[in-house]
């Protein structure tokens, strides 16, 4: 096994964690770190060294010259299959471990770390296990012709990742990209850095080529951006918000490379009169609540058939009473948002979609008397189709409850929105479910459970929610290209 040399070094109280590049965790010489907070409490958690300029530079380096040895691309697939498992083996070997940084980190409760990690692992599994069935294809030119596709990885892929899922979601690109032989340099979220390095440490001790994986932190605005404005990468991965995904674009295009964007979601919920209004209940405060609507797919509207609107409302506002908020650590469900920030930007949506003519029907602030970021799970009823809170992504624990009474006008409304990055129905009747999905304008349509699929079914956005898509066997598009040999015999 692979010596961990140090992946944090403890100074007086609090733990300094490291970059990992060319196969080694270093030292930032930039002297400079992040302060991560723990949500909870707001008080300092950990800090995590920030790479500079010159250790971006060193990762692309280690990067270009793992690919150049062809290590990965050249290993038998079996042995690249085997090596993906190992990651997850050493994933799940570490999960105890992991599980209280990802929750003293990002808040999340100790149920959603586990799952996390565990769907991280899988991604692994999942791709590792399509590692050894890469193949192209043999095309009849005639006679005196041999024709032959090969996928060949595009070499150093710079990934960018967001803090809501930091492992599971730097484990979705950084799979695939392995699996197809690329060698990868994941720039981790500036306000939840820390899980990744298990992620580093997985791939240190499964024994991946030296340069292959790579991790940096940073903020966005100087080391994520010396990352993608860098001259020796050849793809961006990017997940997180359509600003950012819309300047990383232009950083593409300067350079002729692809990206893959996934980004943010406004992703509605069409509840139809005769849907089961118990399960819809339980899905649609799972779809919003979960992780305190901190997820891109959250279902962060409902439009909801005038005739069950009352009732749907009182059940959901009655299931979040059978919920407790407190620390992720005591496994809570509701539990605090990221960052102070994160909680007023909630907050105000709240404050202007009341402004705008919206009713609270539960929630609407900040709990009073607590420490850390907290914001109650809130329902905005009498909100309609031009509202801000309508039309603008939350990222918070803030649903808005839109009434309808055709199911043409349901579509207008869910489809109403820039974004498109998934959406819901709720029917017992498969014909009329059939009918919705098939028009809505989302890369992820959930029939009667929302966040139904799984690491196996593929998921991306429609219009500015962005393009290509992760997970499933479709991601593997993102990370390899097609080369056509011709031979003249
Ligand atoms: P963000 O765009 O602010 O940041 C995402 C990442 O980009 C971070 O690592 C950040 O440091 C980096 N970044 C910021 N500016 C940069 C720059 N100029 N150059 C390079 N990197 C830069 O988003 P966020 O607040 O971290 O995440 C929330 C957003 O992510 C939401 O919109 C959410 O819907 C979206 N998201 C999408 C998916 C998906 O799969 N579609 C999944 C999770 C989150």
């Amino acid at each position: 096994m692979a010596s961990v040399k140090h992946d944090r070094v403890e100074n007086g109280q609090t733990p300094t964690w490291i970059n990992y590049i060319g196969g080694e965790w270093v030292d930032s010489h930039g002297g400079r770190s992040i302060d991560v907070l723990n949500p909870a409490s707001g008080e300092l958690y950990a800090r995590m060294h920030a790479a500079t300029a010159d250790e971006v530079d060193r990762a692309v380096s280690a990067a270009r010259a793992a690919v150049k040895t062809r290590a990965l691309y050249e290993m038998p697939p079996h042995a690249r299959m085997s090596l993906l498992f190992r990651i997850a083996i050493e994933l799940r070997a570490m999960s105890e471990e992991i599980v209280p940084v990802l929750v003293g980190e990002n808040g999340k409760s100790v149920s959603f770390a586990r799952d996390e990690i565990e769907c991280a692992a899988q991604y692994f599994e999942y791709y590792g296990g399509i590692a050894d069935k890469v193949f192209g294809k043999s095309i009849p030119l005639g006679g005196g012709y041999v024709d032959y596709t090969q996928f060949v990885p595009y070499g150093v892929s710079a990934q960018i990742v967001p803090w809501n899922f930091p492992l599971e979601i730097a484990a979705r690109s950084v799979a695939p990209a392995l699996a197809c032989g690329n060698a990868v340099i994941t720039k981790s979220p500036e306000l939840s850095p820390l899980s990744m390095c298990f992620l580093a440490k997985a791939c240190e001790r499964a024994q991946v080529p030296r340069g292959y994986f790579n991790l940096i932190a940073g903020h966005g605005s100087d080391v994520g951006e010396a990352l993608v404005a860098h001259a020796g990468i050849d793809q961006i991965v990017f997940t997180g918000s359509i600003e950012t995904g819309r300047r990383l674009l232009h950083h593409a295009a300067e350079k002729i490379i692809p990206m893959v964007a996934e980004l943010g979601g406004k992703s509605a919920g069409i509840v139809y009169p005769d849907a089961d209004l118990a399960a819809v209940v339980k899905s649609a405060a799972i779809g919003i609540f979960a992780h305190g609507g901190q997820v891109c797919s959250a279902g962060s509207r409902l439009l909801v058939h005038e005739s069950v609107h009352d009732e749907l409302v009182e059940g959901i506002a009655a299931w979040i009473k059978t919920r407790t908020m407190g620390p992720g650590l005591e496994d809570h469900f509701f539990t605090p948002l990221i960052s102070e920030a994160q909680r007023d930007k909630a907050e105000g949506f709240v404050t202007r979609a009341v402004e705008e003519g919206a009713t609270v029907a539960t929630g609407g602030s900040r709990p009073a008397g607590r420490r850390g970021f907290y914001m109650q799970p809130t329902i905005l009823t009498g909100v309609t189709p031009a509202m801000e809170v309508n039309q603008r992504e939350v990222f918070g624990p803030v649903l808005s409850v839109l009434k309808f009474s055709e199911p043409e006008e349901a579509l207008e409304i869910a489809n109403g929105t820039e974004y498109g990055l998934a959406a819901g129905v709720y029917t017992k009747d498969l014909s009329r479910a059939h009918w919705t999905a098939d028009r809505l304008e989302a890369g992820t349509v959930f029939v009667n459970q929302w966040f139904a699929g799984g690491n196996e079914t593929p998921f991306g956005g429609f219009k500015k929610s962005g393009y290509g898509r992760e997970k499933g066997v479709e991601a593997m598009a993102n990370y390899q290209q097609t080369r056509n040999v011709a031979i003249r015999l």
